[in-house]
């Protein structure tokens, strides 16, 4: 069976035509009839069932009813606008709210007649509402009696709803398709799985699950989708990874002076066991002669930065050169000064080079670096670019993961003819699931320890209306010569607004901690490097007791004497975020705090979120709290990685499917490595209609 049907371009379709089908493309990238039937349905409404108003409860999460709509209207002003109406059916009235598109509803809308909506009921007040509830007019009570079954609904544009492609539209649409495709959609995974697992055809599953007949049967086509999704991502992982293991690695046969001499004479304090653990098992892989890629995770000050340390110091001693690389200018500075001050007196040469390394020095540098003069560089992205060349680099260390992707990590193993090492580090806990599929290609070492002494941060949540006790707080810490930061959320859609909250926040702060008792840094993105850098080093000298200042600030930047992170709105950051933020205090040894401010109003995520913060300091909890609030499309870096892009799974709540599936692929992989074999064509046919290859990365980019 062929996949041209798939690949047929939606303008063929009937009911699509030219002028549509740029509108398919153009905002929901569907070019083919194989991608139109992979737009899936976000919900379906079980149209058998109407409930009553009456019998609302709160564990109903949507609710589909019949009645009247009656008093609409507007309350408040401009941006705070909302519209209001009375829906009324024979048990009771609940209310009806919008904040959008209001002006088009009380144009559509007729008060006084029949009609059907659909929504997700919440509590107020004790009383029940549904915002932005799907309305259908009911002309006559026949138009009721005749739906039955599931009806799906399908997001969709504006500018699509526009040339009449709502919801609706869709449907009729894939309605069509559908049935022109019947028995045209080639099964891509092999019998013996299918078998094995219970799966339905995938020509069934793609009928089932736009057009379900049954619960049972929506399940059934859910579960192979989930099954085929994950499966096939993680073909392309374990594809990867064989590549990565198959490929030479340098092997660091000794241990010699370098590290012998730190480890006894230079190490200030005793390893924890899990950064023992974790320098064994780095060890263990460059010696085996094939090339790592390693992950290593750990909460912020778990001591990463010290196990890279001492992991490049073996492959110095094994003649190699090593580089660490940070995503910002200000990191790589300061993991310089670090190491720079750990290696004092052991005869190490180590430099750095970043964006704006002068043109002399850059020189001086590529010199050094080709000579094999130069032990370690550490910099920023910088260090990947081609006119970097190493005599023999044999390890690298990159810090915060989060925003070097595989690609960049595939150029560096073309820095030599032996790929180097990789280690990356990230301090942002991933959920195993997640890292099972993103950093499925990586093998994972987990810090999972604090050095002993460290006390965990103490967080608290205070509204607006706390505010003047909050500034005594700070006053009593900065007394006992402690430093604080104060923290404003970044705003995406007005850099005006920004730093005028930004600005605002500051006067008041300055108003509270004059000179010439108080200094303050203040830290902005408008502010150009030089003068960020400089006001953000008067706050790691101890210059100025108070950094006030957009996210600007850097994860991992270390000022072990702030013992204070005030979160100014904090209801407008992400969980992980917060945590980040929270991990820039409680360096030292002296108790921190945490202060989230908000107002007093939240939303029900931002008041879980807040009090996740406040209860745990667990990372690993944290991460997997907020991907239970977001979902995992959100999670920082999963987009860019570009493995990610999950149409029907759910990580989280996928976690047996996925594993079902990468142990399928493993078997896979393992007993037909090059996918030739008969029972297995099935598969090599869909990779090639995706144009996804699994066997040959040999060009990534
Ligand atoms: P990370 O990179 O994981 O954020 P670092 O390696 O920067 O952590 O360590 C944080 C701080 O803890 C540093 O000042 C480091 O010197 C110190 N440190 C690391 N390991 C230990 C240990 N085993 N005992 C005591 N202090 C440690
Ligand atoms: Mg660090």
């Amino acid at each position: 069976m062929s996949y041209d049907f798939l690949k047929t371009p939606v303008t063929y379709l009937k009911g699509v035509g030219p002028k549509r089908a740029e509108l398919l493309q153009k905002e929901l990238s569907i070019f083919t009839f194989g991608q139109l039937l992979e737009y899936y349905p976000y919900r379906y409404m079980d149209r058998s069932k109407i409930h009553k108003i009456r019998g609302i409860t709160s564990d109903m999460t949507f609710v589909q009813l019949v009645g009247k709509i009656s008093d609409l209207q507007t309350v408040g002003t401009k941006r705070k606008q909302r519209l209001t109406a009375v829906f009324k059916d024979d048990t009771g009235t609940i209310e009806l709210v919008w904040f959008k598109g209001i002006k088009w509803i009380k144009e559509k809308v007729f008060p006084g007649q029949q009609y059907l909506i659909f929504g997700r009921p919440s509590l107020f007040k004790n009383t029940y509402n549904i915002a932005h509830p799907d309305l259908e007019h009911l002309s006559s009570e026949e138009q009721l009696k005749n739906r039955g079954g599931f009806q799906p609904y399908y997001s969709t544009t504006e500018k699509l709803k526009n040339r009449g492609l709502n919801s609706k539209g869709m449907e009729k649409i894939i309605r069509t398709l559908t049935s022109s495709a019947i028995d045209n959609v080639p099964e891509n995974i092999p019998k013996g799985i299918l078998d094995e697992y219970k799966l339905m055809s995938r020509n069934d599953a793609l009928q089932q699950i736009h057009f379900p007949e049954s619960h049972t049967s929506l399940e059934k086509a859910r579960q192979r989708l989930k099954f085929e999704e994950l499966f096939f991502i993680q073909l392309r992982i374990l594809g990867l990874k064989k590549k990565q293991n198959s490929l030479p690695g340098q092997v660091f046969k000794n241990i010699d002076e370098y590290f012998n001499s730190f480890y006894k004479r230079h190490l200030p304090f005793e390893l924890t066991s899990a950064q023992k653990l974790v320098i064994r098992e780095i060890r263990k892989d460059t010696a085996s002669g094939k090339q790592m890629n390693r992950l290593l995770q750990g909460d912020v000050g778990s001591g990463k930065t010290l196990v890279a340390l001492m992991c490049m110091l073996i492959a110095i001693d094994n003649g190699f050169q090593v580089s660490l690389m940070a995503p910002t200018e200000i990191l790589a500075n300061q993991h310089f000064k670090t190491l720079s001050k750990f290696l004092k007196g052991l005869n190490i040469n180590i430099e750095l080079l970043t964006g704006s390394t002068k043109k002399s020095d850059r020189t001086r540098i590529h010199n050094r670096l080709q000579s094999g003069d130069i032990h370690i560089l550490t910099g920023t992205h910088a260090l990947i670019e081609e006119s970097v060349r190493f005599k023999n680099l044999g390890f690298v260390v990159i810090d915060e993961q989060h925003r070097f992707g595989v690609a960049q990590r595939a150029r560096l193993w073309k820095k030599h003819r032996v790929p180097p090492h990789v280690l990356v580090m990230t301090a942002t806990p991933i959920p195993r699931t997640l890292a099972m599929t993103v950093y499925g290609d990586l093998d994972i070492s987990v810090i999972d320890q604090l050095p002993p002494g460290r006390k965990p941060v103490k967080t608290f949540h205070f509204t607006d209306s706390n505010r003047l006790k909050v500034f005594a707080f700070m006053k009593d810490q900065i007394k006992q010569g402690r430093q604080v930061y104060v923290v404003y959320p970044l705003i995406k859609e007005s850099k005006k607004m920004e730093l005028k909250d930004l600005m605002d926040g500051y006067e008041s702060v300055a108003r509270e901690f004059p000179l010439p008792d108080y200094s303050i840094s203040i830290v902005h993105g408008q502010m150009g490097t030089e003068q960020k850098d400089y006001e953000m080093q008067r706050f790691v000298r101890g210059e100025t007791q108070i950094l006030v200042s957009t996210t600007v600030i850097e994860v991992g930047v270390d000022v072990p004497n702030a013992s204070v992170m005030i979160i100014e709105n904090a209801e407008r950051f992400g969980l992980s975020q917060l945590h980040q933020l929270r991990g820039r205090v409680g360096r030292g040894a002296d108790q921190a705090y945490c202060i989230l401010m908000s107002k007093n109003l939240l939303t029900q995520d931002a008041r879980k979120r807040i009090s996740t913060m406040v209860y745990t300091n667990d990372g690993f909890k944290i991460a997997e709290e907020d991907m239970k609030l977001r979902g995992p499309g959100d999670i920082e870096g999963t987009q860019q990685s570009g493995i990610l892009n999950l149409k029907i799974s759910d990580i989280v709540r996928d976690e047996k499917i996925m594993k079902a599936a990468r142990k399928t692929a493993e078997e896979v992989l393992n007993n037909d490595p090059l996918l030739e074999k008969e029972k297995n064509i099935c598969i090599t046919w869909y990779l090639k209609y995706t144009g996804n290859k699994v066997v040959d990365w040999s060009r990534i980019s």
